[in-house]
């Protein structure tokens, strides 16, 4: 398996070399040169086979012969260790958290994922990849976390001042030895910006191997596609049509999910779920895309004007928004919108949600009003 830069540029390098650079040399994102459906079979059996079973098979065709088959088993035990429950709140919808991991959001997976290929690919060699990342809090925790002395990694976490919780500045900065986090005046944005502009920067060439650890990167991208395939495994038993709201910022998330489908997971529909951050809904509703300067809201893991994945969605498309339009819908909603709804699950279903969660149960009700013979999973991405 190579991968090709969305940029155009010529050059395609393998696994490995994807995940060590983060980015193509001319900037642009790795896509996969092809992405294969996986054995019907074996998705019709998914209940027979443990989570790292179906993590293998699901991965093994995007690491080709970077990985052997019991080293890469190795790495995916030490990556889907912890469960995933789909929490049924009656009348077709469920919860799905995600949150049962070390930094209590979703992101632990994909941060440990990719953390345990570069301690592997680092393993006999005497090489260092610092690896960069920016954070609006749960990013910064997972990769901090996940990469906490991992061989030949030195981890720099940008995250924004004033911008994330208390809890998340502890996760982010009380770890020392290989863990540097740096506070920055801005935005996530701002952060997000300087992280890119590094990569770019000849100065760093050849002196740092700089990698990213956001989900530009396509060991966190890719291996969050097990949450879709887990999840189908505790439904197989079920006939209604599939649909899945997920709350988004980045959108690496849904893009996995979008890519689980591909390779023919049977997924009847997405959600694209944001806060006022609505760059995407918008984009579906009118078919502009239009970025904007992020504004502060609740649901702050979610607060990103200019989504880093979009790009691999429109690939995944052809750059078609009636294709795109026929998988995916995208709803926005408030802060006011999502503390109601934190309200209204507590009060009406005793369930306690977060404002993440709470938005992706918002979208999934919106969608599922003209859709009643659906079952739609909302995916709590973070502890309450
Ligand atoms: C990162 C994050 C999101 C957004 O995920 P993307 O893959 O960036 O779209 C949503 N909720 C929480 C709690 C997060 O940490």
């Amino acid at each position: 398996m190579l991968y090709r830069s969305l940029n155009g540029h010529h050059k395609k390098v393998n696994f490995e070399t994807a995940v060590k650079n983060g980015l193509a040399e001319d900037g642009g994102l790795f896509f996969p040169e092809k992405i294969s459906p996986i054995n019907n079979e074996f998705i019709k059996n998914l209940d027979k086979y443990s989570n790292i079973d179906i993590a293998h098979e699901v991965i093994k065709q995007f690491i080709g012969d970077s990985i052997n088959e019991k080293d890469l088993k190795e790495i995916l035990s030490n990556t889907v260790d912890f469960d995933f429950p789909l929490i049924d709140l009656g009348n077709n919808i469920y919860s799905l958290e995600l949150f049962h991991g070390p930094t209590l959001a979703f992101k632990d997976v994909g941060a440990r994922f990719m953390a345990n290929c570069l301690g592997y690919f680092n393993k006999n060699k005497n090489i260092t990849n610092t690896v960069l990342v920016a954070t609006s809090g749960d990013t910064g925790a997972a990769v901090a976390n996940g990469f906490f002395k991992v061989k030949g990694t030195n981890v720099i976490i940008l995250y924004p001042e004033n911008k994330v919780s208390e809890i998340q500045e502890r996760q982010l900065t009380t770890n020392g030895n290989n863990i540097t986090a740096l506070r920055v005046k801005g935005s996530f944005d701002d952060c997000q910006d300087m992280v890119k502009t590094a990569f770019i920067d000849p100065e760093y060439e050849d002196k740092i191997r700089l990698t990213s650890a956001n989900s530009i990167n396509i060991a966190r991208w890719l291996s969050q596609m097990f949450y879709y395939f887990i999840t189908y495994k505790k439904l197989a038993a079920q006939s209604k049509p599939i649909v899945f709201s997920v709350p988004s910022g980045n959108f690496g998330n849904l893009c996995a999910g979008l890519v689980a489908k591909l390779m023919g997971l049977p997924i009847n529909h997405f959600i694209a779920s944001t806060n006022v951050n609505d760059t995407v809904p918008r984009f579906l509703e009118t078919g502009t895309y239009d970025p904007l300067k992020s504004v502060p809201t609740i649901s702050n893991a979610m607060d990103v004007g200019a989504p880093s994945n979009f790009i691999r969605i429109e690939e995944l498309h052809d750059y078609k928004l009636d294709r795109l339009r026929g998988n995916l819908s995208g709803f926005s909603y408030t802060d006011a919108e999502a503390t109601a709804a934190m309200g209204h699950l507590l009060k009406k279903l005793n369930y306690i949600a977060e404002p993440h969660g709470a938005i992706g149960y918002l979208a999934l009700k919106n969608y599922l009003k003209t859709k009643p013979d659906a079952q739609g999973i909302f995916l709590e991405t973070a502890h309450p």
